[in-house]
């Protein structure tokens, strides 16, 4: 078997085509959704990141308001710049990039968006939200896999899922969100002592742990649908090295899987696309005068 290969940046660009003409439809309305996306310190990769999230505003039509601070930036200023951006009738989701440096405590500062604009999905009530099933925004990377699972076709009803790892940001909501898909949902960690037995039994596997090969082809049951949210570099003397990698064995899972992510080219691009979904549908709440969760 050779596996279908689930076109992520393909998903991606024909899901944010839809939302950039919902941004006009909004703007045309005198609504125009706008993210805020606040970076403190100089951290490369986070540049990078805000940077790529900044330019898919432009290309989808939402505003995008970029504050950069030093490093030195202090809680207390930046607790305020976030209720002045909660206050902001025109400001539809705020960002705050991870890591923060060490003087903040990143709960406070996550604790501070309004749940009206935690595009993000990261606060302990958009979590709650999740787990008991009330509407809220969805953590971006999880919930843009369960859309890549759905493009499949897969059913999710009764199946079994294995999601790998149980981070608080993929893993858990990951999780929470195939089991709302009436999957039946098994979630291991690096104290599983038998990963491959649960993997073998899995129809649907997401691995989401931040190291190479974890999911090799020996541990797939034939037929089962793979995401890959890993993000790794191929070290050095390796061939491609530098390169970026998933925590599966491509290769060697395509031969036995029914549908794989790839990586690049999987799941980080519906990243960013639901980042802007969440601000699409939250502008559509302010503009529709409701943007309280309920
Ligand atoms: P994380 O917070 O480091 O969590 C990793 C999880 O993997 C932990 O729960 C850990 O278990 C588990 N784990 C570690 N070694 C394991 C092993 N040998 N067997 C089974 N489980 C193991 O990472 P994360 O933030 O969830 O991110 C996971 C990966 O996804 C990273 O590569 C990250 O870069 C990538 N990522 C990609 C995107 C994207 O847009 N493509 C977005 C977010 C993250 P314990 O809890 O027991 O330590």
């Amino acid at each position: 078997m050779t596996a279908l290969r689930i076109d992520g940046s393909g998903i991606a660009r024909d899901l944010r085509a839809r939302l950039a003409e919902r941004a006009t439809e909004l703007a045309n309305a005198g609504h125009r959704p706008g993210l805020a996306v606040i970076l403190v310190g100089d951290d490369a990769a986070s540049q990078i990141y805000v940077r790529n999230k900044i330019k898919a505003c432009e290309e989808t039509g939402i505003r995008s308001l970029l504050e950069k601070y030093e490093a030195s930036f202090g809680e207390a200023e930046l607790l305020a710049r976030i209720a002045a951006l909660n206050a902001d009738t025109n400001v539809h989701g705020i960002l705050v990039q991870m890591p923060l440096p060490k003087h903040i405590d990143p709960g406070r500062v996550i604790e501070a968006i309004s749940v009206t604009k935690d595009v993000d999905g990261y606060s302990i009530e958009s979590a709650g939200r999740l787990v008991t099933g009330l509407p809220g925004f969805k953590p971006c990377t999880p919930w843009g896999c369960m859309k890549l699972i759905e493009s499949t076709g897969i059913d999710l009803r009764g199946k079994h899922a294995v999601v790998i790892g149980r981070s608080n940001t993929v893993g858990k909501p990951m999780a929470l969100m195939l089991l709302q898909a009436d999957a039946t949902v098994t979630i291991c960690h690096s104290r599983t002592p038998d990963l491959a037995g649960q993997t073998r039994d899995a129809d649907v596997i997401v691995a989401a742990v931040g190291r190479r090969n974890t999911l090799t082809a020996a541990m797939v049951k034939p037929g089962a649908v793979v995401i890959d949210v890993g993000m790794n570099h191929i070290p050095e003397g390796e061939p491609r090295a530098g390169k970026l990698c998933g925590d599966v064995d491509f290769a060697g899972v395509c031969e036995v899987a029914s549908a794989i992510t790839p990586v690049p080219g999987g799941v980080g691009p519906m990243t960013i696309a639901m980042l802007l979904a969440n601000t699409v549908e939250s502008a559509q709440r302010y503009a529709q005068g409701a943007p309280r969760l309920v």
